[in-house]
């Protein structure tokens, strides 16, 4: 199968930095596949393909941190297992169980307890499988219902929620604009499997490509393909401003000894802007900035530093 130009249905000016190649789209799949597979965080509705109980988890997911939806989600599905069950309680008790665990809105809740009901009354207990089918039900917008298709039937579209625009715009230099990351968010996700990649994609603004991107120490898998992680302006449409780094030195030490092992020796001054886009030698990030993590690493016995005519070169250690 001809797989598509990924910049062919952009506007003219707003072709992203996308790997063109069909080799290279399947390659930055495969990549965010696998670094998916070996290790994510675990939330319990990631185990289920539950519609009901995935519904919840969204529904609670919109206000609350995931880490505080967890005991909310368990304690909610135990009470109310299925469709049945919530459309059976008393409305009144499900609003007091949401305000009972802080889940924001109680509007939700209601919505929540009448999208049950309609399961039961109007889908013969079984909920539409389509994100279209899916906005039938109270509350349920087009975020959710997708959300929902994804997890539940694998039957969704490509998220596009405010992590993975952050991720799109920094590895594919995406223009801020919603239909431009609709339409590269689609292109990426490999055809059928919006349940995996979905979720993959989401860990990865959750996890690796935060307001502070943390590249090297979550081991990003598309580090190699990444306009940011190249150019150095990790800033995004959530993040105006360039963000500051926790362990941000430590980036700069893997940054270094990757540009180091791609050539014998390197000097300073040709080190520095291969590894931020904004070296200036006496600048703030300059010279000495650069001189003081290579120092740390010739400590350690990784790169040693050597003086010669031309100015100090760096270089790997045999
Ligand atoms: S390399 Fe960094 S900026 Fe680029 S996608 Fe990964 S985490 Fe985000």
């Amino acid at each position: 199968m001809t797989e598509p130009d990924p910049t062919s249905s952009l506007a003219e000016g707003d072709a992203p930095a996308l790997p063109a190649d069909p080799t290279d789209l399947d390659a930055v799949r495969g990549a965010l596949i696998d670094w998916y597979e070996h290790d994510h965080r675990e939330f319990p509705w990631r185990g289920t393909e539950d519609p009901y109980e995935i519904l919840v988890s969204e529904v609670m997911s919109q206000q609350t941190q995931l880490d505080r939806v967890v005991p909310a989600w368990e304690a909610f599905v135990e009470r109310w297992p299925t469709t049945a069950d919530l459309a059976a309680a008393d409305r009144s008790e499900v609003v007091a169980f949401w305000s009972g665990h802080s889940l924001g809105y109680n509007n939700r809740a209601k919505y929540l307890h009448e999208a049950a009901t309609q399961v039961e009354t109007e889908f013969d207990g079984s909920f539409p499988t389509d994100p279209e089918g899916l906005q039938e039900l109270m509350g349920v917008g087009p975020y959710t219902a997708n959300a929902v298709a994804s997890f539940a039937f694998n039957a969704g579209d490509a998220v596009v929620d405010t992590n993975v625009k952050r991720v799109l715009h920094r590895a594919f230099a995406v223009p801020d604009d919603d239909a431009a990351f609709e339409r590269v968010a689609s292109l990426v996700m490999p055809e059928g499997e919006s349940r995996l990649w979905n979720n993959a994609i989401m860990e990865l603004g959750g996890v690796a490509c935060g307001t502070r991107p943390r590249c090297d120490e979550a081991g990003c898998p598309w580090r190699e393909w990444c306009h940011a992680y190249e150019t150095g302006d990790f800033t995004a449409p959530d993040v105006p401003t360039q963000p500051s780094f926790e362990g941000s030195r430590r980036q700069f030490r893997g940054r270094i000894v990757r540009a180091l092992s791609a050539h014998d020796e390197l000097p300073l001054a040709e080190l520095g802007p291969k590894i931020r886009v904004d070296y200036s030698s006496d600048g703030e990030y300059g010279h000495e900035w650069l001189k003081g993590i290579l120092e740390d690493l010739a400590d350690e016995e990784l790169v040693c530093v050597e003086r010669t005519d031309g100015g100090a070169v760096a270089k790997l250690r045999e």
